[in-house]
């Protein structure tokens, strides 16, 4: 049993006639299971809320107020959880209401049922199976737990080291730089190779550790659902940051492109991101991209599609991955975590991104926003 609380291993029992309650305590707690009673269905819902591993209840206890707030308690469990039930069904000829309470029931999930007359046996094992999963829920819920927190530390490790290192770095690359300028002459060419060589290592450092330091920024936006953001603004200040870059034989164009709830500062990071690269893996060809808006089922999906290179789609889920890169610095200067961070936000903000694409055909990079 992993990190399970009293609470959490107990049977609850709702089973209003005396015989069937006293039958089924003893018969689990004779099997060393821990079982509490509940008086009637709310009581049961009150249990539940506090921690059980499953249930065990005699289908004609259950009034339809009951079904309802035991529906609502199960439909608010957390992802991992899914609480086994046990009912005992009517003995003897089942009743409409019964029949309709039983399919109710069934609907709300993990519902096994046991018809009575029900061998104290075969109460024993129905609830030890319940057990089971229950304890395969909490191990899940361990994992899950373990993992987040680890996932917690890493970003903050990762958030410190970047936003640390930036000083030193800065301070590699200036006093190269000082160390050329005044005492240049004093060294050979051997000796200022080398030092260009520091200074080239250094400014790559500066920006692998400022796009490290944006990509976990990424990850702390909070889970609020912001107000909409004008999206063409966040685009046209994509579009002047990357002026400098934007060549004399460009075509940018744009659909009108609608407000959708994602902070501006992310969307234009999205856009800068995407732009950047339609420029820098640019073909031959004169350069075209073009950025668009389609809005289907509730959700609107983006594409800023351009006439470059291309990716061979065998690289179209690889290259999301941080510091992944298809290219040498020397073909193309990059870090490789633009598209790990347009990732980022997309997921953060409910949606996804992907890309389209063939070498030499240019290509398609499309991501969805909830509208
Ligand atoms: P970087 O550009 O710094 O390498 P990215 O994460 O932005 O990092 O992109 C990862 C890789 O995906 C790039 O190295 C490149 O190989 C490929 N890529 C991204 N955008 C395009 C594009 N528009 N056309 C062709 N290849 C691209």
């Amino acid at each position: 049993m992993s990190n399970a609380s009293t609470l959490e291993v107990r049977i609850l029992v709702l089973a209003p006639r005396g015989r069937d309650a006293f039958l089924i305590t003893t018969t689990l707690s004779n099997d060393g299971m821990s079982a509490v009673t509940c008086p009637d269905d709310e009581a049961l819902v009150v249990r539940l809320q506090e921690g059980a591993a499953a249930a065990i209840v005699a289908e004609e206890a259950l009034t339809q107020d009951g079904l309802k707030s035991i529906a609502e308690c199960l439909a608010g469990q957390p992802p991992w959880s899914d609480i086994p039930i046990v009912v005992l069904t009517s003995s003897g000829r089942a009743s409409l209401a019964s029949i309709r309470r039983a399919k109710e029931l069934e609907a709300l999930g993990n519902v096994t049922f046991v018809e009575r007359p029900a061998r104290p046996d075969t109460v024993r094992s129905s609830m030890r199976a319940a057990l089971r999963a229950r304890m395969r829920q909490y191990q899940m819920r361990h994992r899950q737990e373990t993992l987040a927190r680890v996932n917690t530390d890493l970003e903050r490790f990762a958030y410190s080291a970047s936003h640390d290192l930036q000083e030193p770095i800065r301070n590699v690359a200036i006093y190269s730089e000082i160390l050329s300028m005044r005492y240049g002459n004093l060294l050979d060419e051997t000796g200022l190779e080398f030092l260009g060589n520091v200074r080239t290592s250094a400014i790559r450092m500066q920006s692998l550790v400022q796009d490290l330091l944006a990509y976990t920024q990424a990850a702390s936006i909070s889970d609020d659902v912001p107000e909409p953001t004008d999206t063409m603004a966040a685009y046209k200040s994509a579009l002047s940051n990357l002026a400098q870059s934007i060549p004399a034989d460009a075509s940018i164009t744009s659909d009108p492109l609608p407000p959708v709830r994602i902070r501006a500062v992310h969307l234009q990071q999205m856009f800068q991101n995407l732009i950047g690269n339609a420029i820098k893996y640019r073909s031959e060809r004169p350069l075209r991209i073009r950025v668009s808006a389609n809005l289907k089922d509730e959700v609107w999906t983006f594409a800023v599609e351009d006439n470059g290179i291309g990716i061979d789609p065998q690289y179209s889920e690889l290259i999301f991955g941080i510091f992944k890169r298809l290219h040498s610095q020397q073909q193309y200067p990059g870090t490789g975590i633009g598209l790990a961070i347009c990732q980022r936000i997309a997921e953060r903000y409910r949606g996804r991104i992907w890309v389209e694409s063939k070498p030499g055909s240019g290509s398609r990079f499309l991501f969805t926003v909830p509208a």
